[in-house]
Order: structure tokens, then C-alpha cells, then sequence
């Protein structure tokens, strides 16, 4: 994990586009980094696992935190590792809760099933961490 340490944007430098106060230092994976550890484990230099997008398609992925995993939009290390923790911890409960369970298409997804009550409050707070 980064140290969580805002360092302030000298003039030109790019800015975290949530604070907008701290250097945007830090990268936000744009698939959550835990769904693809959930998913595809963890690749290696020996058994990568491979990304496609509009441009290129089979890009050897061997890290969790290879740069192409990330967005080019970036945002603090305070931000990403304090502010979204939160919200980061949330979305794991309720996509862990989501792979145990056989969706079809059409069917509801009752998010007092996944959080209990007070499902908006959970959903931004996760409550349910104990935090
Ligand atoms: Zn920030």
C-alpha cells in the first residue's frame, strides 16, 4: 500500500480530480484491482493473463499493478487510499456477495439482500465493516 501522503501540485503538474488540491500521483485500476484478483487470480511473468481494448488486442498483463491496468486520469495517494477506501470496501462486499450468486438476465439484485438495512447509508459508508 502507498503512504498516504498529500503532496501538493506544483504549478503545471497534474491534479487530483477529486481534491483538486494534492498531485495526482496515483492510479485508479479501471477494473476494481480486487474483482480481478477475485476472478483471474494472479498473473505472473510466466503466466500473464491478457488485455484487449480498442487499440491492441492480447496486451500481457503479468502484474495486478501493471500501468495498462490503470487509468490515465489519475488522483492522490491520499485520496485513493483514504477518501475511496470506503466506497473501495463497499463495492467488494457487494461484488463478492454478486460472484456467489447465479444472476440471469432481467432478474433484481435487492441490495438490502447484500447490506441489510439502511442500504443507501452502507452502500456510501460500509457500516457493515465495522468502521
Ligand atoms: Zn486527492
Amino acid at each position: 500500500m502507498e503512504a498516504n501522503v498529500a503532496v501538493a501540485a506544483p504549478a503545471g503538474e497534474a491534479m487530483c480530480w477529486i481534491c483538486k488540491a494534492n498531485k495526482a500521483d496515483s492510479g485508479e485500476h479501471k477494473t476494481k484491482r480486487s474483482d480481478l484478483l477475485a476472478v483471474l487470480g494472479t498473473p505472473t511473468q510466466d503466466a500473464p493473463f491478457y488485455f484487449n481494448d480498442l487499440n491492441r488486442r492480447n496486451q500481457a498483463v503479468k502484474s495486478l499493478d501493471a500501468k495498462i491496468l490503470k487509468m490515465p486520469v489519475r488522483i492522490c495517494a491520499s485520496c485513493n487510499n483514504a477518501r475511496t477506501q470506503p466506497h473501495d470496501r463497499a463495492w467488494e462486499h457487494m461484488s463478492d456477495r454478486l460472484r456467489a450468486r447465479r444472476l440471469a438476465v432481467g432478474q433484481w439484485v435487492r441490495c438490502n439482500r447484500i447490506f441489510g438495512s439502511a442500504v443507501k447509508r452502507q452502500m456510501l459508508v460500509p457500516t457493515f465493516l465495522g468502521k
